[in-house]
């Protein structure tokens, strides 16, 4: 069988960091990633369900909703929009309701400031100037000003931006900073191995290491890890655990559980006339990530303010075909819904999500065959959360006239965010979490979990770099304990 000093599953943000770290420390590294490797001209600016399913992975649950991870090497780096903030203090401080802090001891926006600088400085993150904001971040702007909010520019990890608008298919100008362009490449020139096309299903101690099981053209097939690192991203990260569980006695039971979608919550507006000389705007101008924020409510209410770009108009229609707003026809078919989005589409439009510091209220599990699926639990907090959340936007819409409505019912609230953490979340000791501060899995030392999993609450800003930050700090923890 062949044999590694470190086998990584994945290639996301925790799979290349990792990969980088442990290769420039002399070990020998393979990644084993279940998609395809692509360059920058295998991808398109399209809208094709068939294109955007392969650069895109759509977790569909039993329930009938939708998760989206990445699914090729270099991971959700790929498709993702670019934002990435160092999450304040206030996030690390958060409690739960026994007074149990979510993180570990050790960690604060101080003590993550090193690592934070680290990928930032790798990843060229950076401040958007004020001439590369696009109009949809001007609206934003505009609404939040007419309602005595300030808001400031975002930090993305885009070199000079074309702002052709297609940043979720994967920048074909080779503009966005992912994990193809940063740390994959150091990792390959200190040595490390990227497979792709290695479905890993589960893996087993050996004594000394794991073996890893993975699949690789329908065959089935072995390696050893001295050390093994999964790295799969919030949905499937827990389920090769639990798809392990049988191998890994002392596994804790909070595998899957407290599954969090950083309490984003999506919302549409449609514009009054007063915006009239900024609603020219069209869907699909500037980046996606509309590059204003406002951290104006964290503080007081710990959640932040965040546009996107354009509003795909399958999004338009099944929002306006959830709610109830007074402006919005009865029934989502007919001459009077077909004028009504006439009138606004696209340029009426502005589309903007929440994220805070919001409880978990969903676990991943496995379904009959073993993939990972989503169960439903107490949701009592978050639904105080919204409460909050709807009180405050509703103050925005009376004193700016933006008419807001939620992108999806209240039940499915969080199923279009991309943010998937918690569900192996670190903690203090086995009963409260799944790993320790360092990631690394209690009870089965040398496996660790590096990912959006491994976070142990919502942060209430975006997550990528929090995610590689948190990974560059365990894996010098790794590496010093030799
Ligand atoms: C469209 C989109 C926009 C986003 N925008 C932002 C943003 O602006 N800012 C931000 O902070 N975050 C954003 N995110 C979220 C961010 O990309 C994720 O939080 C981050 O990528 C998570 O990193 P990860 O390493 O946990 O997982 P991923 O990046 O998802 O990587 C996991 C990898 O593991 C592989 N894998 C999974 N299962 C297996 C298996 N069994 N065997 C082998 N390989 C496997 C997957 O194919 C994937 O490549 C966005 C995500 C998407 C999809």
């Amino acid at each position: 069988m062949e044999n590694f000093d470190v086998v990584i599953v994945g290639s996301g943000y925790g799979g290349s960091i990792a990969a980088t770290r442990f290769a420039q420390a002399g070990l020998r590294v393979l990644i084993l990633e279940r998609g395809p490797r692509w360059s920058t001209q295998d991808l398109k600016q399209s809208d094709d369900p068939r294109y955007l399913s392969k650069v895109v992975d759509l977790v569909i649950t039993n329930a009938g909703f939708a998760f989206r991870t990445g699914c090729m090497v270099g991971g959700a780096s790929v498709p993702m929009d670019g934002a990435h903030f160092r999450a304040p203090q206030k996030t690390f401080e958060v409690r739960d309701d026994d007074g149990r802090p979510y993180w570990p001891s050790g960690f604060s926006r101080s003590a993550l400031d090193p690592y934070y600088a680290r990928v930032e400085s790798i990843m060229k993150i950076r401040q958007f100037g004020w001439n590369e904001i696009p109009k949809a971040g001007g609206l934003f702007a505009k609404m939040l000003d007419l309602s005595g909010v300030s808001c400031e520019r975002s930090r993305l990890n885009y070199t000079d931006c074309n702002h052709c608008g297609y940043c979720a298919q994967g920048c074909t100008f080779d503009k966005k900073m992912t994990m193809l362009h940063t740390y994959l490449p150091l990792a390959e020139a200190s040595g490390a191995e990227v497979r792709p096309g290695c479905l890993v299903d589960h893996l087993e101690p050996d004594g000394t290491g794991y073996v890893v099981h993975y699949t690789k053209d329908a065959v089935k097939t072995e390696v050893r890890g001295a050390r093994v690192v999964v790295a799969c991203g919030g949905v499937h990260s827990p389920a090769l655990m639990l798809r392990s569980k049988k191998y890994l006695p002392k596994l804790s039971a909070q595998v899957g559980e407290n599954f969090n979608n950083n309490g984003e919550h999506g919302v549409i507006g449609i514009l009054p006339p007063e915006f009239d000389d900024l609603s020219k705007y069209a869907c699909y101008m500037g980046s996606e990530n509309a590059a204003m924020m406002t951290f104006h409510y964290f503080e007081s209410e710990g959640f932040t303010l965040h546009p996107g770009g354009g509003l795909e108009p399958s999004i338009l229609a099944s929002s306006l075909s959830a709610s109830d707003h007074p402006l919005v026809p009865k029934r989502a078919w007919g001459m009077e819904y077909k004028r009504f989005v006439e009138a606004i589409y696209p340029n009426r439009l502005i589309a903007f999500s929440t994220l805070g510091l919001a409880d978990g209220h969903r676990a991943i599990t496995l379904d009959f065959k073993g993939a990972p699926n989503v169960t439903e639990r107490d949701r009592t907090t978050y639904d105080a959360y919204l409460d909050r959340v709807e009180r405050l936007l509703g103050d925005i819409s009376k004193k700016s006239g933006v008419a807001l409505l939620p992108v999806v019912s209240r039940k499915q609230s969080g199923t279009t965010s991309t943010h998937l953490l918690s569900s192996c979340r670190m903690a203090e000791d086995a009963t409260h979490g799944v790993v320790d501060a360092n990631c690394e899995v209690f009870g089965h030392e040398n496996l660790y979990i590096c990912d959006a999993s491994s976070v142990p609450y919502a942060l209430g800003v975006n997550p990528a770099l929090t995610i590689s930050a948190v990974t560059e700090r365990a894996v010098e923890h790794a590496i010093a304990k030799g």
